[in-house]
């Protein structure tokens, strides 16, 4: 069987070239006469691996120099008690916006260490749409001040960052990292799990400010110390080394197209393509507010869920595959990240286009 289409919101595509590399190093790499799952992490070749991986990631997100970029597992939903088990450390409370599934779960787990202030809820509407924020509920005194960048359920996304002056923000950006650019210095700290735009499942990025570390709450186990990973290089015990070895080839791929802005540009063409489409269709019609809409991930319905299921069915047979909506919503979405190219979305609407014509 040839390779399909795969719109998954996660695990996703990763870049075909990215996959025949490993593919290629994967008995022996660089001449080393063994894999890259076969090597002790501390070894001379294994260590040159990670120093690169994180030196291309600081390259490509312009990370500074006092900022640490640690390479950990247990995904962005660890990250859920690690923000709160690290930060909420001055007044034992912070504040979040509540835009979806994830950041409720955020919530739910920071809520077990401290005083969780949610700022604004989008909750009224299922999600759809991002919460004006109101300042004047945002409490000075936080430790932090937590938001999902992109919600990869709902397929909204933040177009502004707020202003939480001293208060350290947090970004859970697992859907969107590298896909357009952000200044990692509005950031205290940002998490991503990898496997939506940077790699395999198993590796989950945390790139934190130096200042913020070193004072966890006192019974925060040693793994969940952000301090104990950032003095260790990522080697407070064995990282995940194949994933990581997976993102730096990713990163490298990065690199290739042109880096965050230029691949940027083609997430926008890409995004640009379905929602003109879904704006213009009789059928069609994208579920998330127009100006809140996500560059990573469209959600879409047609008239029914038995159309929906129709039009899955039949997408399915074309090779366009993973494109059912998530459970608790229904109808369908498409997740573009980086390693979907362009023209596979310009193949998606003109089939859409078709269904839509055999379905009128
Ligand atoms: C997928 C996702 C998560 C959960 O990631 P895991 O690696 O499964 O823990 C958290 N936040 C966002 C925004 C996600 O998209």
């Amino acid at each position: 069987m040839e390779r399909v289409y795969n719109f998954s919101a996660g695990p996703g595509a990763l870049p075909e070239a990215v996959l025949a590399k490993a593919q290629k190093e994967l008995l022996n790499y660089d001449n080393t006469g063994m894999s890259v799952m076969e090597m002790s992490h501390r070894s001379k070749d294994y260590m040159a691996i990670i120093e690169s991986a994180e030196q291309l990631l600081r390259e490509l997100m312009q990370v500074p120099d006092n900022y640490k970029v640690l390479f950990l597992q247990g995904g962005a939903t660890s990250q859920f008690a690690m923000v709160p088990l690290n930060l909420m450390n001055r007044n034992n409370k912070a504040d979040y916006v509540d835009t979806g599934v994830w950041s409720t779960k955020a919530i739910k787990e920071a809520g077990r260490y401290g005083k969780v202030n949610v700022v604004a809820s989008s909750a009224d509407k299922t999600f759809s749409y991002i919460p004006k924020l109101d300042q004047s509920k945002f409490d000075l005194g936080a430790d932090y001040f937590h938001i999902t960048t992109n919600n990869t359920i709902y397929g909204t996304r933040f177009n502004e960052l707020p202003n939480t002056g001293k208060v350290p923000l947090v970004g859970d950006m697992s859907s969107d990292i590298l896909s357009k650019y952000y200044d990692v210095t509005n950031f205290g700290l940002i998490y991503a799990g990898a496997q939506k735009n940077m790699g395999p499942a198993g590796v989950c990025v945390v790139i934190v400010k130096e200042e913020l570390l070193g004072n966890a709450i006192d019974f925060t186990p040693a793994m969940m110390n952000y301090k104990n990973h950032a003095d260790n290089g990522s080697m407070f015990n064995t990282p995940p080394t194949y994933g990581i070895y997976l993102c730096k080839l990713v990163y490298e791929w990065l690199k290739e197209q042109g880096g965050v802005e230029a691949i940027a540009k083609v997430n926008i063409d890409k995004a640009n393509a379905l929602y003109e489409y879904l704006d213009n269709s009789e059928l069609f019609s994208g579920t998330a507010a127009k100006e809140d809409r996500s560059i990573m991930n469209v959600p879409f319905i047609t008239k029914g869920h038995q159309l929906d299921d129709q039009f899955l069915k039949e997408a399915a047979a074309k090779g366009f595959v993973n494109l059912k909506g998530h459970r608790t919503t229904g109808g369908m979405r498409a997740s573009i990240y980086n390693a979907m190219p362009l023209l596979t979305v310009q193949k998606l609407v003109d089939f859409m286009k078709q269904f839509e014509q055999a379905n009128k």
